[in-house]
Order: structure tokens, then sequence, then C-alpha cells
């Protein structure tokens, strides 16, 4: 294989629009709804803007701000040190994690219908094994993502689905997250916050999306859109984090080429 063909051959494609470029990013505004846990511990800060200038006396030519927020803030990048399971591992923050895996191929399981009828929604290892049986074994080093359509929810109050209980909104089993990393994923995407179900605080153990990637040294990417654009296989999903000195996270553009 010539290498020098493969990249003038992606440029190529890009330039005709054989490729297509796919915008997963939430805006992130000051508004975006974030992460709420219970009372006791600490919370995850919403995005705050404060203007330096707009081609004022503060500064007559240029318009600027200084921004602050959460490394879970927004559509964002789950890091292996995020979780306690991933504490100990080598590589495991943003700035160290290597960056050939930010560059890689995902795969798109299509749970809108069951997540309009229940937002409690589970996936489940039967999912799983069907879309297999549908669509061929999950691929070693892929992304899985999640679909749920929940991302169009992002501007009304059922986007978290708060009640004295918690979160109510979908994600998936501890068999799942399970099956998933012997399958040797990459890492799990999802459209609401976080990439566990929003009950999973009472799962065994709690929050097993993050227990066992992050254990396993693998990813999660959260508050994604537009997974209904991307087809069930052959997206190449682009998502480098921020490089934050011992980052556990950081909200990032993601950027997924499809095939036109
Ligand atoms: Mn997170």
């Amino acid at each position: 294989m010539n290498t020098q063909d493969l990249l003038g051959n992606l440029v190529g494609a890009l330039a005709s629009g054989h490729l297509k470029v796919i915008d997963l990013t939430q805006t992130l505004s000051t508004e975006f709804p974030t992460l709420e846990l219970p009372p006791q511990f600490g919370q995850c800060e919403p995005l705050r803007v404060e203007k330096v200038s707009e081609y004022d006396d503060r500064g007559p030519m240029w318009y600027w701000n200084n921004f602050s927020c959460n490394e879970h803030t927004g559509t964002h990048f789950d890091a292996p040190i995020h979780w306690v399971t991933g504490k100990d591992l080598a590589n495991n923050s943003v700035d160290t994690l290597p960056v050939q895996e930010l560059v890689g191929p995902a795969i798109v399981i299509d749970c809108s219908a069951e997540a309009a009828a229940n937002p409690d929604f589970l996936l489940d290892v039967a999912h799983l094994e069907a879309w297999e049986a549908a669509n061929g074994r999950i691929d070693e080093g892929a992304w899985v993502l999640m679909r749920t359509d929940w991302s169009k929810h992002a501007q009304s109050s059922r986007y978290k689905n708060m009640d004295e209980t918690g979160q109510h909104t979908p994600g998936p089993t501890p068999e799942a997250v399970k099956f998933l990393v012997g399958r040797g994923i990459r890492g799990f995407g999802t459209e609401t916050i976080g990439t566990d179900a929003g009950q999973a605080h009472s799962m065994d153990p709690p929050y097993p999306a993050h227990h066992f990637l992050h254990g396993a040294g693998r990813y999660g990417l959260q508050c994604l859109t537009n997974l209904d654009r991307l087809p069930t296989r052959g997206a190449v999903i682009i998502c480098p984090p921020l490089k934050l000195e011992r980052g556990s996270g950081s909200p990032l553009r993601v950027l997924a080429l499809v095939a036109a």
C-alpha cells in the first residue's frame, strides 16, 4: 500500500464531498445542562463566560472572553483517571493518553425507539447480541455509540429528567459494559449526561460504565448529538480532548467522517 496515496485519497475525498464531516458536538452555552449529584458531593460547574473586550475601551480591535467550566461540562471526553478503577493505570489522563487512539472507527447501536418508550431504558447483552447477529461482530478498537436521540431534549427538562430519585435517562447494564470491554472496544459514547444510565447509582457496581470502561483503560464520550446521521458501521471519529495537565476529561469538538 502506498501510504502517500492514503492521505491524498483522504484529502481528495474531503474536497470532493465523497467524505462528509458531521459534527457530533452540542453547542456549549452557559445554559447547557450539567450533571447534578446528591448534595453531599462536589458539583459540576456549568460554563461561565466573562467578556474581556469587544472592540471597545478594553480592546479596541479585538473580541475575546475568559471562560471556565468543569472538565465534564457539555459534550466531553472521559479519561480513565476519572474513575477510581482507572486511577493507577499508565497514561490515564487527557494529557498523557495515546493520541493514536483519538482517531478511530465507530459503530452505532440504535436505541432511539426503546428510549422514547422508556426513559430508564437499559441497553443489555441481548441487544448487543441482536446487533451483532444483524451487523457482525463489534470491532476491537471501535467506539460504540448508543443512539437514543436524547440530544434532541437538550433544551428541555427531559434532558436530565430529574425527580426525587435522581436522573431518569437511558444507559447500559453492567453486563452490557462488561460484554463491550470484552470485545476490546475503544470507548462508549452517549447522547445523555454521562455514559451511565440516570439510575446507575443503584446498580452493582454503581456507575458500571465508568467502573468497567475506565478500569480497562477505555474512554467515554457524553452529550453527543447527530448520532442519527451516522451509519451503523463505517464512521471514523476524531475526538482529541484538551491537553489539560492530569485532566480527568475535557469538553471537546467531536467530528465524524462519513462516506457520502
Ligand atoms: Mn464525564
